[in-house]
């Protein structure tokens, strides 16, 4: 048997330390066993899922050093690796599980599902699919159809029992079947949920060990239960433990920077943020902290991974990166990786077009421009003195603006200004008032570069960053107010679309 391992982002965001740190432990263990790795796009999430995102995962990815056998950009013999182009191929299962009485189609009105949501939740009982369209004939179920009624295909989940999960890590994990929703396979709209879709692929794609976050545990039954209806044989699943902020909290970006391209921006070395990601939940054999990512696979053994919440750790990561920075790169090569990373005129020229009109000799430039080129600024209430803006209002704009920023995709000068005038409007700011606290959080200056430049040419990574940042260098806000200015920002024009 060939191992074969994979990664199966869905592209709906930023590229996630969590996704690069799970493909690194697929990588390694493939890599052990002479197998394969490879990468699937996991767009089911039509409304969700982008391109932009698609290829940001992928750049990070390869960014870091990590490199898949098969993938949407190198192709492979098992494609196409993104699933937004294998629909038919749902479809065809589908209809087999239809087939073969394993599954069932359903007409439920979203209203009668939300109907009965709310009466579970009123009795206090197991909030899930009743079962309403399970007995329908096949008769009616041909005369609805054909009248157009919208329906989806769910599983049927046996009525009792237990389903025993057997994980890499783990003792047995049992989980009453009872516990188990009749899980919506095909939806209206004729494509799959992630359940049925991964399911066939990892068995098409002829997936051998499916590792991935824990978080996933509770969807395994489901997925043993396809495996059974189809008659395959499942893979072997691990679950890896999920990454945690230092209080031990699963990791968000509302504690910690969760985007690879952060840590790209800030001047990480990939080989010291892969490494980074290696110490998580794994530790070499000979207790070094330093490795390559061809020593980690050659000693990698999967059943020592412990399960004990890895954390996030931003200083020892800084640390590390400070090791190879000084351990293992000449001045030479160190002048190299500044050139690269932003020492350029690809990042350059665009920054010097905002100083140029401003300033009289070269040696004022850089004074100008550093904003652009360090970390974030160091901030205290005094920097966000305002004549007009008390404390709390600054904070209502940090948060606001942050809130909006974040769920912002298209990140040009252009859409910045038309997004935080359009906040500055439903909050009842003057654009002058709202931009001030922004140019403080980005720059530490009240006066700087045009904001909306800074933005774009800071990049979403490290602008949201900072504002975030801001927010807490003046004592960050309750529970209590943060759940009150939540509910302001969902009745500001725009609020309700954009998630964070
Ligand atoms: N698309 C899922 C994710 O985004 C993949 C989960 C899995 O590996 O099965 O995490």
């Amino acid at each position: 048997m060939t191992v074969r391992t994979r990664i199966a982002p869905s592209p709906t965001g930023d590229p996630h330390v969590g996704t690069a740190y799970i493909a690194l432990f697929n990588l390694c263990f493939a890599r052990q066993h002479g197998g394969q790795f490879i990468l699937r796009i996991e767009d089911t999430d039509a409304v969700r899922s982008t391109r932009e995102s698609e290829a940001a995962i992928l750049s990070s990815l390869r960014w870091l050093g990590l490199h898949w056998d098969e993938g949407p950009d190198v192709g492979g013999p098992k494609g196409p690796y993104r699933q937004s182009e294998r629909a038919d191929i749902y479809k065809a299962h589908a209809a087999q599980l239809l087939e073969r009485g394993h599954a069932f189609e359903c007409f439920c009105t979203a209203e009668r599902l939300e109907a009965l949501r709310k009466a579970q939740l009123a009795e206090k009982g197991r909030v899930g699919y009743d079962g309403h369209c399970l007995s329908l004939s096949k008769q009616e179920v041909e005369e609805r159809k054909s009248r157009g009624e919208p329906f989806v295909v769910r599983m049927k989940i046996p009525a009792t029992g237990v389903c025993v999960i057997n994980d890499l890590l783990r003792d047995p994990v049992e989980i009453e079947w009872q516990q188990v929703d009749m899980q919506v396979l095909i939806k209206a709209d004729g494509l799959p949920t992630y359940h049925l879709a991964n399911v066939v692929d990892d068995h098409l794609m002829e997936i051998t060990h499916v590792m991935r976050g824990e978080e996933w545990i509770t969807s395994a039954p489901k997925h043993l239960l396809l495996y059974q209806y189809f008659g395959w044989q499942p893979p072997v699943l691990c679950h890896l433990p999920l990454l945690r902020n230092p209080d031990k909290s699963k990791l968000s970006k509302r504690k910690n920077p969760t985007s690879i391209g952060y840590y790209r921006r800030m001047g990480y070395l990939p080989e010291a943020l892969l490494n980074y990601l290696g110490m998580m939940g794994w530790t070499m054999p000979n207790g070094e902290e330093k490795f390559t990512l061809d020593e980690m696979a050659q000693s990698f053994d999967v059943k020592r991974v412990s399960l004990g919440g890895p954390v996030f750790d931003l200083a020892k990561l800084s640390w590390l990166n400070g090791r190879y920075i000084r351990e293992n790169l000449t001045a030479d090569q160190f002048a190299d990786r500044l050139v690269e990373w932003a020492l350029n005129r690809e990042y350059g020229v665009p920054i010097l077009k905002l100083v140029q009109e401003r300033v009289e000799r070269l040696s004022d430039v850089l004074p100008k421009v550093g904003h652009f080129f360090s970390g974030s600024p160091a901030l205290t209430e005094q920097s966000f003195a305002h004549k007009k803006l008390s404390l709390d209002e600054v904070k209502r704009i940090l948060f606001f603006s942050s809130r909006r920023l974040d769920g912002l995709r298209k990140w040009d000068a252009e859409t910045l200004k038309a997004e935080l005038e359009r906040l500055g409007e439903g909050l009842g700011f003057k654009i002058r008032e709202l931009l001030f606290p922004l140019f403080v959080a980005l720059s530490g200056n009240a006066v700087s570069t045009p904001l909306y430049d800074t933005l774009h040419i800071l990049g979403p990574d490290l602008s949201r960053t900072r504002l975030r940042e801001a927010l807490q260098a003046l004592g960050g806000l309750s529970k209590k107010q943060l759940e009150e200015l939540e509910r302001e920002y969902r009745k500001l024009p725009g609020g309700e679309t954009e998630g964070a």
